[in-house]
């Protein structure tokens, strides 16, 4: 998407440099170019400038620098005007009932059938009903797409109240047990009167929880007006936005998303019935923003909310990167690591490698390990490639001294579960060297058996 590439450039900019007020005022105007260049309402390009440009100076966050919070709002600000929360979840997994509105031509039918082969996929048996009755071909269109994608279908030819054809489909469709009715309706050049109370009564006797605003992607700022009425009229709650294959830009749906604080669950990028995307704002955004940045730092602000004592209560006794570090700590009060286990008389019984722990590499990991959230010390596994990056960026280093970390900790991990019934307590608290007498101990224990 070209509206992507120059949302990307404006973006460049508060990720490389100094973060001061001059940096945010380009920042701002590249994003007000991108934002109206993409058809974006120029009063929301405007009232998002003004509250980016309040926000960016605001007192940090606990646990953000200024940069990391000058995006977070940036993308913030951003997924609002994609109708989203602060995590978009992406479409919904199990509707019962979705009306497909939008005026004529934009591509509701089409996306009906392709939302049944869609949710087919996903394991719901879907129906289609056709409401449409202003245009006699509608019914061929849908009822074929329906033969096509091999889902029930009903609709009436001589039925000419839409809310009608509804009711009796739904009983139809009933009695074939679908989990999911789509309803395709009428449309129009423009939502006359007479549009709009077709839609309502569909809508009344129909009852859907979602109600889907159709958009083909070269509407432009019309798209606004269009999400309004129909808002108006029966309550839009989510954007389906064809056309995305053509050349058009798509921002004018912003617009409609933004009023209707609807998300866009889907995007159109063809004719034919796999021509589905399913849209996810953060996914999206991510990668306009710079995909590991962006996803790492949403994951930071999720753990700066983390309860640390019921994560530590969940996880008693498994080795983690946070007793990692708290015996690299340890061990540098004693001295190299592998001089500590020979006092013990250990060294034999450790794997070589984990003895090959340099006092710069030793300073490395705890570097690294000093970038990382509570969160992630304690439940290593959250560690993905984004969060590794995120953790290299703060720590300056490189992304194999990060790998090699993750390497070291598993095997420290394995070796600790073999000596764990020893002293998982000690473990806890990081107290390697009572842990190392006791399996002394045993070890002269054993020895002492042996004779
Ligand atoms: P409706 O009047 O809203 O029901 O619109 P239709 O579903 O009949 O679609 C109108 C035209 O747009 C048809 O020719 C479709 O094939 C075409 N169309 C729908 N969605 C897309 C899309 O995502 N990409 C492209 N290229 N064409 C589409
Ligand atoms: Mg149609």
């Amino acid at each position: 998407m070209e509206f992507g590439q120059k949302l990307r450039q404006a973006i460049e900019r508060l990720r490389a440099g100094t973060i001061d007020q001059q940096t945010v005022k380009e920042a701002v105007k590249e994003l007000q170019r991108a934002l109206i260049a993409a058809d974006v309402d120029v009063a929301l390009v405007l009232d998002l400038s003004k509250k980016l440009e309040a926000r960016a100076f605001e007192e940090l966050p606990k646990g953000l620098n200024r940069r990391e919070h000058v995006l977070k709002v940036t993308y913030d600000l951003l997924s609002g005007l994609l109708g989203g929360g602060t995590h978009p979840l992406g479409a919904p997994e199990k509707p019962k009932r979705i009306l497909m509105v939008g005026l004529f031509g934009q591509g509701k039918t089409t996306t009906a059938g392709k939302l049944a082969k869609w949710y087919g996929k996903h394991g719901l048996k879907v129906g289609l009903i056709c409401a449409d009755v202003a245009r006699p071909a509608a019914f061929d269109q849908l009822k074929q797409l329906s033969e096509r994608m091999g889902v029930p279908f009903y609709g009436d030819r001589e039925e000419k109240r839409a809310e009608k054809i509804v009711e009796a489909g739904l009983q139809k469709l009933g009695g074939k047990a679908v989990d999911l009715v789509i309803v395709d309706s009428a449309g129009r050049n423009g939502l006359d009167e007479e549009l709009t109370q077709e839609i309502k009564h569909v809508h009344a006797v129909f009852k859907p929880e979602h109600t889907w605003l159709v958009l083909g992607a070269d509407l432009g700022q019309v798209a606004k007006k269009q999400a309004q009425a129909f808002h108006d009229s029966v309550g839009v709650n989510g954007v389906i936005l064809t056309r995305m294959d053509g050349s058009a830009k798509g921002g004018g749906a912003l617009a409609a998303c933004a009023l209707t604080q609807s998300p866009v669950y889907f995007i159109g990028t063809g004719e034919k019935a796999d021509d589905l995307e399913e849209f996810e704002a953060e996914r999206f955004l991510s990668k306009v923003m710079g995909y590991g940045d962006l996803r790492g730092l949403l994951e930071k602000i999720k753990d700066l909310d983390f309860d640390e004592e019921k994560a530590q209560n969940a996880l008693e006794g498994e080795f983690n990167l946070q007793m990692f570090y708290d015996q690299l700590q340890a061990t540098k009060a004693m001295g190299p690591l592998d001089k500590v286990m020979d006092m013990m008389g250990l060294k034999a019984q450790l794997p070589k490698e984990a003895l090959e722990v340099s006092e710069k590499k030793m300073n490395s990991f705890k570097a690294l390990m000093e970038s990382m959230t509570p969160q992630e010390k304690q439940q290593p596994a959250l560690m993905s490639h984004a969060r590794l990056e995120r953790v290299c960026k703060g720590a300056g280093k490189k992304i194999e001294e990060a790998r090699e970390l993750m390497a070291h900790y598993k095997k420290m991990k394995k070796m600790f579960k073999q000596f764990s019934k020893l002293g998982s307590k000690d473990m806890e608290q990081g107290n390697v060297q009572k842990l190392f007498a006791k399996m002394q101990a045993k070890k002269q224990r054993k020895k002492l058996r042996l004779r």
